[in-house]
């Protein structure tokens, strides 16, 4: 096998990008291409659209997993692709496109070459939403192959090639998405004392949640309260007597996290006396935040450099979301960042990332996973 087959396989991922929980063609090659391997180096299970192999080892201690996830996004593509989606409307802009092609490489690796530990390869559906991560590791097909230690990589646009990026303890932080519904009275323009006047209340209450990260939480902790979209009214002259505001919040701990929470409570409780109105507020999806078990990240950290030949950069957490949290949050692993290099960022309907940065990856994880063994890899891979 080589780097042409990976990148060729991301390149007919790209072109089917599936929402979470659809990703019905994306598993169908994954099992198209585990079924042109030695079947009986393999066991492979299904759960819902994600998929379980495990690559038995010669003597196994342990068993050693490894996570893609599988989900495009609802983005329309305007990449200078020759092999662009075929599914309008969907793009693979976050790479899990590369994800699922590394995690081949690397498992087709250990397919030729086995080493003393099992293997688990772990293809996840929904990253993006409405999050898979935490019903597929409570799923029992998981639970019976729960493997002891577990790794992940995310593309990183910012980083060159032949970089990676990690940090021990937290990556990604804890995100909740946030809805708040306001219900008052619409009425006629000129008739206030009539109505009860919802987009006076949705501004107060925007104005209000501002003050949680500036007077409720302590200043070396940080949080992001953001509501990036309001809602309101029907009409130019009709008092509106609904409003919508969306948001979401962004944590570096799980007890800031519960006390954002409960302050937007108390004054979205606030705002329905003040205003006399009913309001409701929706948690949406929440991630757990991305902690890097320390240990093993430092192992990994000092390991790196000295045996890929590759950068190793010491990064900031990020406020970003991930949903491979939750695995980390009963297994202990890690995730770094891999360098892609190109000028778009996540989720931009023109980001290309560097195709180079697949055998990259799947170098790393290929020697890692021979040295964690305690196997030595052969020197053709
Ligand atoms: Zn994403
Ligand atoms: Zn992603």
């Amino acid at each position: 096998m080589t780097a042409e087959t990976f990148i060729e396989l991301r390149r007919q991922f790209h072109q089917i990008p599936e929402p979470g929980f659809a990703e019905v063609k994306t598993q169908q090659l994954i099992l198209s291409y585990l079924a042109s391997l030695p079947s009986h180096r393999l066991q492979i299970k299904t759960w819902r659209t994600g998929i379980l192999v495990k690559v038995p080892g010669r003597n196994p201690r342990r068993c050693i997993g490894y996570r893609a996830d599988m989900d495009g996004l609802p983005i329309r593509e305007e990449t200078s692709y020759g092999f662009q989606s075929r599914h309008e409307g969907y793009m693979h802009a976050c790479g899990h496109d590369m994800h699922m092609a590394i995690a081949l490489g690397i498992l087709t690796h250990f397919v030729h070459h086995p080493i003393d530990d099992d293997l688990l390869f772990v293809f996840q559906p929904a990253e993006e939403g409405p999050g898979g991560a935490l019903p597929m590791l409570e799923s029992e097909p998981f639970r019976a192959w729960k493997p002891d230690l577990i790794f992940a990589l995310h593309i990183a646009p910012e980083y060159p090639v032949g970089t990676i990026a990690t940090r021990p303890g937290i990556l990604f932080a804890n995100t909740s998405e946030l809805f708040i519904d306001l219900t008052g009275t619409s009425g006629h323009a000129a008739l206030p004392h009539r109505a009860n006047d919802m987009v006076i209340a949705a501004s107060q209450l925007a104005i209000q949640l501002q003050s949680i990260v500036s007077r409720n939480i302590d200043p070396l902790d940080s949080v992001v309260l953001t509501i990036g979209k309001m809602e309101a009214g029907t009409k130019q002259n009709v008092i509106a007597g609904t409003a919508r505001l969306e948001g979401t919040i962004r944590t570096l701990s799980a007890e800031a996290m519960e006390k954002v929470k409960d302050r937007i409570k108390s004054i979205v409780r606030g705002i329905e006396v003040g205003f006399g109105c009913e309001a409701s507020i929706d948690w949406g999806a929440n991630y757990c935040q991305v902690y890097n078990h320390p240990d093993i990240t430092r192992a990994f950290m000092e390991w790196f450099p000295s045996e890929t030949g590759y950068q190793l950069i010491k990064c900031r957490e990020a406020m970003t979301g991930e949903d491979f949290g939750y695995f980390l949050s009963e297994i202990p692993g890690m995730m770094f960042w891999l360098g892609v290099e190109t000028p778009y960022g996540l989720h931009h309907p023109k980001i290309e990332p560097n195709e180079n940065a697949i055998p990259v990856a799947i170098d790393v994880m290929t020697r890692y996973f021979h040295h964690l063994s305690g196997n030595h890899r052969p020197a053709q891979p």
